[in-house]
């Protein structure tokens, strides 16, 4: 079937907004009519090539709207219904067997593949030549996305379909990283570095946990005030104070956790000694591919524990189902973070979130 998409030629290349053939749902599969895609910054990594995800191809990773079709075997969803796009993950290895779909072994295929799990692309030109298809399992930068119906978790009835998007990646990373790992106890402090996307997610979270302290830290002032109107108890700027510092004059001593959501190296190194004996580094952020850091050996062996997280952990019905019941009630208020963009106006949603200047552009595909 012929649909629109936001097409990437090459490396560094710029999305070019074009009719593509989409194949119709196979067995297990569910065709999606996008309502809106968030952008995200693995977005552009991929499109410079810092993530090998084959181009030509379709990007977009933060889908949601309403299911189109569905192919053969799938049950419990049917035309019409709304749903986020989640998190892609096979179901059979042994960590998806797991509950811990997250960490799926064939994660690598499934975000990057440019193809079905076990199958081929979905995506050719209209001429025929092959487009690299299931960026994180959806490639949805497009009026329509061919997924699985593993991946899709349903939208509940009143909320604003083109919002919930984002909740499938960056805003799941930052919330689940404080529900799922830190896990913070009555009175906890907790230091976020980086209020981007995922790190604001992590104070909204926080500020629905019995966490006391929340400091956000960033070096723009327009994040730092909307972290505080989000929940943080205190901020820092980066850019005129040292961090760790301000976080142990903050904490009166070390922070509980620290949550590392820039992939900044040098900040890697502040958030771990932002947390002392019995206290949780949180490694979130993306660093650049083959950066290292380094840390003390003898403050960090004192029962300091440094944990890698991804997408926030969890399956996604289950968190991003509760971050919609959360957004619902007023206590997870992402929609403060989002501008849309028409899909015509990509590049400038992309300026926008490498500038700053909008924290989570949120792209919306024509309709009708
Ligand atoms: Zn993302
Ligand atoms: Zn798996």
């Amino acid at each position: 079937m012929k649909v629109t998409a936001a097409v990437v030629e090459e490396q560094h290349g710029p999305f070019i907004v074009r009719d593509v053939e989409l194949d119709e749902p196979g067995p297990g599969e569910v065709l999606v009519r996008v309502a809106a895609t968030g952008f995200c910054h693995t977005d552009g990594i991929a499109r410079d090539g810092d993530m090998p995800f084959p181009l030509p191809g379709v990007l977009g990773h933060e889908g949601s709207g309403t299911v189109a079709a569905v192919g053969e075997g799938v049950t419990g969803l049917s035309e019409g219904q709304p749903v986020v796009i989640g998190w892609p993950w096979c179901g059979q290895c042994r960590n998806c067997l797991d509950g811990e779909p997250r960490y799926c072994l064939r994660l690598g295929e499934l975000v990057i593949g440019g193809h079905r799990l076990d199958g081929p692309s979905a995506l050719r030109t209209t001429e025929g030549s092959p487009l690299a298809s299931h960026f994180f399992g959806q490639s949805s930068f497009a009026t329509h996305s061919l997924t699985t119906a593993n991946a899709l978790v349903p939208i509940p009835a009143g909320l604003p379909v083109e919002l919930m998007g984002p909740l499938a990646c960056g805003l799941a990373t930052g919330a689940g990283a404080v529900f799922n790992t830190a896990r913070p106890q009555p009175g906890a402090s907790l230091v976020v570095y980086g209020a981007g996307t995922v790190g604001l997610a992590a104070v909204m979270a926080a500020r629905n946990t019995p966490a006391t302290t929340i400091i956000a830290v960033d070096r723009h002032e327009s994040r730092l005030r909307l972290a505080t109107e989000l929940g943080a108890t205190h901020v820092v700027d980066a850019s005129d104070t040292d961090a760790v510092q301000a976080v142990t004059e903050i904490c009166g001593g070390p922070a509980d956790f620290a949550l590392e959501c820039t992939g900044v190296v040098p900040v890697i190194r502040q958030a771990v000694d932002s947390v002392g004996m019995r206290g949780t580094c949180l490694l979130i952020g993306g660093a650049p591919a083959g950066a290292e850091f380094s840390v003390d050996h003898i403050s960090t062996l004192w029962g300091k524990s440094i944990v890698g997280t991804l997408g926030g952990s969890d399956r996604s019905p289950r968190l991003i189902g509760a971050l919609m019941d959360l957004y619902a009630a007023g206590r997870f208020p992402f929609d403060r973070l989002v501008e849309y963009f028409p899909l015509e106006r990509i590049s400038d949603a992309m300026e926008a979130s490498y500038s700053g200047a909008v924290v989570k552009p949120v792209i919306t595909m024509p309709q009708g």
